[in-house]
């Protein structure tokens, strides 16, 4: 090959080939270069490029020094070999190139020039910047993420865990990484699920669970596991277990069911709650028809009582007293519930024998009848039970309710303590219903009629004046009795306009008794106000108006009120009685005694009689005791300035001694019944012949 011939191939790679060939001088200038340096670096031609530069190391490099570098290189060495930096385009636009080159020496002896090759890679590095930053990204994820993430190999051993698998777990990685940790972490009942897993894991499934894993102390805790496989190319070389502490939300999950399930201030069954275990124990009922299962309903005498003069919180620690005694006595397949207010349900199950279910009952009754001593006092609130005996014939749970409602109901009008329903209440419920309906027509009709009890002076046996009783004469049922259709009245509220007439009548009555005859004029009319309708705005404004309608001294008319109502919102009770006493009516307090009034509630209360209750006067209860407790009545009346009536009155014995206490008057069957208007004014006569 000649010279020649080697110079044309020389320069037939030097203009074709795909790297960067270039010649510079030490100083830094471009002697010679090829087209693709030219294209690398953005020229249109070599001529181009070797024009633009006169100092390379200024012009090309991004760092400077890398010129100075690669001058120290050459020099050192004769070569560089891969030198890489990042370089400027004629547009400005930065690249990363790497050169391979050498020193060529002149015949002197000194450097002449250096050639080498130039490539672009800046692909290379993009790829390889991004490749750190993803390894930084995960690195940095791993290592700071709150969760606990543990690598695993294809073994089963751990190739590294996170700060927060330490954390979690009680393991620190140096003591686990190349070893297995599912003994250590997975309870033996959870391995089987554990294995499974991560059979479905390797097979490529991403999978999720909420489980249990233990902590190095022996302590579970409830975890949301992710697992998924770790994939190489087309296979899977680990897998990546991600877990999450969920324990806070778990048990607030719980607190949040219980609190749905419970009721907050006993910590028992709520309706709900209740509700279900009948359904279920309805079922096994079935099952077992042989057996009793019952329902007992619970409701307190007094509990509103309670709440009016202690207080809500007194009102509150009996219920949870209450609560706390119906759980000592059921068993602990049985269920007790409150179902609000002071309503309290309770599921007896599987009693062999009715006798046997009503002794557990009677107990239940009678420990709640037991006085529970509460903030300082001694309370008796008493309990009404009505009892379904057996849930085996219903279908349904509302159905048992129902009838266990009826039942306590029936049990409270009674003041029975216990009752058990039977379906006559049903038809008798239905009739009160109906009664209600004749009741809302014949007052509509004025078909009401009044009766009279004359109210006698105890010192002399004269007529003070009458209590007005209503009366129904039903023209096909007969005379029906006001414990029928008042507590009806009361509870339908057609109390109010019942109590209106009542009101409207008597004092009518009156005034026409004291126009006509002639030892009338000093008497005096009692009406009985119930809690209803002193609720009731408009009571006393319709008393003022009867009042002055009829003409009527205001003091001729007294109002009797029971201890419930004054017990009632205390602050407007007061002054609607203020009301009334400043129309110059009297008020007197009925059936006291059986409430609970305290001395100084009965000081606060603007009031003029005490009516002593009829059980203290002719009831059962030991005659010594009933003394003690009116001889009390009537010294507190006197310290208080009031008149005092004794309720009841039945024969000359229980009068002496009223007079022996200094009792001021008198009321009861050894005087007379109630009577009707034309027996009244008999009285009336008689009375003034004594
Ligand atoms: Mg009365």
């Amino acid at each position: 090959m000649t010279t020649h011939i080697a110079h044309q191939q020389y320069r037939s790679i030097f203009e074709n080939a795909v790297e960067g060939i270039f010649l510079t001088t030490p100083d830094g200038r471009y002697l010679d270069v090829n087209p693709a340096l030219a294209t690398i670096y953005g020229f249109a031609s070599p001529g181009d490029l070797i024009a633009h530069f006169r100092d390379i190391k200024q012009q090309l490099y991004v760092e400077p020094e890398r010129r100075d570098q690669f001058v120290r290189l050459l020099e050192r060495d004769d070569k560089v070999v891969g030198f890489e930096s990042q370089v400027r385009k004629k547009n400005g636009e930065i690249i990363w190139i790497t050169e391979n080159a050498r020193a060529v020496y002149g015949s002197n002896g000194a450097i002449a020039y250096y050639e080498g090759t130039v490539m672009d890679i800046t692909a290379r590095k993009n790829a390889e910047t991004d490749l750190e930053v993803q390894r930084a990204y995960f690195s940095q994820l791993f290592a700071n993420s709150p969760q606990a993430i543990v690598i695993i190999d294809t073994r089963r051993n751990v190739v590294n865990c996170n700060r927060g698998f330490e954390h979690l777990f009680g393991y620190r990685a140096i003591d686990i990484v190349g070893f297995g940790m599912r003994a250590l972490i997975v309870p033996e009942e959870l391995q089987t699920e554990c294995e499974q897993l991560r059979n479905a894991i390797l097979e490529g499934a991403t999978v999720q669970c909420e489980t249990l894993r233990r902590h190095r102390d022996g302590t579970l805790i409830p975890v949301d596991m992710i697992g998924f496989p770790i994939w190489v190319g087309p296979a899977i070389n680990g897998i990546i277990y991600i877990y999450q502490d969920i324990s806070e939300r778990k048990s607030f999950e719980q607190q949040i069911t219980h609190q749905a399930f419970h009721d907050a201030l006993t910590g028992l069954p709520n309706r709900t709650l209740f509700a279900e275990r009948l359904e279920r124990a309805l079922e096994r009922s079935r099952r077992r028809p042989e057996l009793f299962f019952a329902v007992l309903m619970i409701d307190l005498n007094k509990f509103k009582a309670v709440n009016d003069t202690l207080g809500h919180s007194t009102g509150d620690q009996l219920l949870i007293e209450v609560a706390r005694r119906l759980s000592l006595c059921v068993r602990a397949v049985d269920t007790v519930a409150r179902l609000g207010g002071d309503e309290f349900a309770i599921i007896l199950e599987e009693f062999p024998s009715k006798k046997e279910l009503l002794k557990a009952a009677r107990r239940m009754h009678s420990i709640l009848c037991e006085p529970f001593c509460l903030c300082g006092n001694e309370l008796l609130p008493g309990a009404s039970i009505g009892i379904v005996p057996k849930i085996a014939d219903y279908t349904s749970a509302d159905d048992v309710l129902r009838d266990a409602d009826i039942a306590m109901y029936r049990a409270k009008q009674g003041g029975k303590g216990m009752v058990l329903f039977d379906k006559r209440m049903h038809r008798e419920l239905i009739e009160s219903i109906n009664l209600e309906a004749e009741l809302r027509e014949v007052l509509a009709k004025d078909g009401l009629t009044l009766h009279y009890q004359p109210i006698v002076t105890v010192a002399d046996e004269q007529l003070e004046g009458f209590e007005a009783l209503v009366r129904w004469d039903h023209p096909l049922r007969g005379m029906i009795p006001p414990d029928r259709f008042i507590p009806l009245a009361e509870e339908t509220g057609l109390i109010v306009d019942l109590g209106k007439w009542v009101i409207g009548e008597a004092c009518r009555k009156l005034k026409s008794w004291q126009e006509n005859l002639a030892s009338a004029h000093h008497l005096t009319m009692s009406v009985n106000v119930s809690i209803r309708q002193f609720g009731k705005p408009g009571l006393v404004e319709h008393i003022a108006e009867v009042l002055r309608q009829q003409q009527l001294n205001p003091a001729c008319l007294k109002i009797e009120v029971t201890e419930s109502v004054l017990m009632h919102d205390v602050g407007r009770t007061v002054t609607e009685l203020n009301r009334l006493r400043a129309l110059g009516v009297q008020i007197a307090i009925d059936d006291f005694g059986t409430g609970y009034s305290s001395l100084s509630y009965l000081r606060r209360m603007p009031i003029d009689h005490l009516k002593i209750d009829r059980s203290f006067i002719s009831g059962f209860d030991d005659p010594e005791e009933n003394d003690q407790i009116v001889r009390s009545i009537i010294s507190l009346a006197r310290s208080l300035g009031l008149g005092v009536v004794a309720e009841g009155v039945e024969n000359r014995s229980q009068l002496e001694r009223l007079r022996a206490l200094n009792c001021d008057k008198a009321q009861g069957f050894m005087f007379s019944r109630p009577v009707d208007e034309n027996k009244a004014m008999e009285l009336i006569g008689k009375f003034s012949q004594l």
